[in-house]
């Protein structure tokens, strides 16, 4: 595929003895929503790990944006993460001491923005996700749908390519799920950002564009029901 803006081929991880990658394939066009599936164990947070640059595969090549990502030094991988890719962990991961309009702010900051401009930008982003009230309560003092609609305010607030969203809705109820996916995905489409969803639940993954199913460290397409 010529027009993908994140693929990696033929890519392996061994941890010790444990196989997690033999072979895996994945391609994501810009805009795109692409669900990672599979059962337990299977490598799906491996190969997401690998294609934001977080783990470095022991073979096989990942290109981002016309870039070989896996030719890429650390320093490099790691200021690409800052300026063009989005995180959403199961447990938002939020840090504790800051107020949740510092967590949002926080990936402008990191990247050099003033305190003003930045907690400007990402109250408008908490409003969009519904959680300005929020703002200066602590983590600690948020419920957890609210929580994680506080971590994809922080993942969409740099405007990123490509978001990874690693079990989003994994920790929470499917009223809470379901509302948390679907102000991740309206957020996404509204920015062009590419959705990368690791989730083991049929109900997320049909949020996406595509799926893929990985197994046993492989990947196959899977064909959507009609
Ligand atoms: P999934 O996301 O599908 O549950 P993972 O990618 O987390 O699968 O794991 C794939 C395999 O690699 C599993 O056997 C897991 O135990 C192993 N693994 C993953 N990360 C590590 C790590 N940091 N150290 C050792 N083994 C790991």
């Amino acid at each position: 595929m010529t027009d993908a803006l994140l693929s990696g081929r033929d890519l392996h991880k061994t941890y010790g003895a444990t196989p997690a990658l033999a072979g895996a394939e994945f391609t994501i066009r810009a805009g795109e929503v692409v669900a990672i599936m599979g059962p337990s164990g299977s490598g799906k947070s491996t190969l997401l790990h690998c294609l934001a640059g977080i783990v470095r595969p022991d073979s096989g090549v990942i290109h981002y944006a016309g870039r070989e990502l896996t030719a890429m030094s650390d320093a490099g991988r790691s200021a690409l993460r800052r300026s063009d890719f989005g995180f959403v962990f199961q447990f938002g991961q939020l840090v504790p001491e800051l107020t949740c309009l510092e967590n949002v702010a926080l990936p402008l900051r990191l990247n050099g923005a003033k305190r003003k401009t930045a907690e400007a930008q990402a109250l408008d982003w908490m409003e969009r996700l519904e959680v300005a009230d929020l703002a200066r309560k602590r983590p600690a003092e948020v419920s957890g749908g609210q929580g994680q609609r506080i971590a994809v305010a922080r993942a969409l607030v740099i405007r990123p390519k490509v978001v990874f969203a690693d079990e989003p809705t994994g920790a929470l109820d499917s009223l809470n799920g379901e509302r948390v996916m679907h102000l991740l995905i309206e957020a996404a489409r509204a920015t062009n950002a590419a959705v990368v969803l690791v989730t083991h639940e049929a109900r997320i993954a049909a949020y996406s564009d595509r799926e893929i199913v990985v197994r046993d460290g492989r990947s196959q397409d899977l064909a959507r029901a009609a």
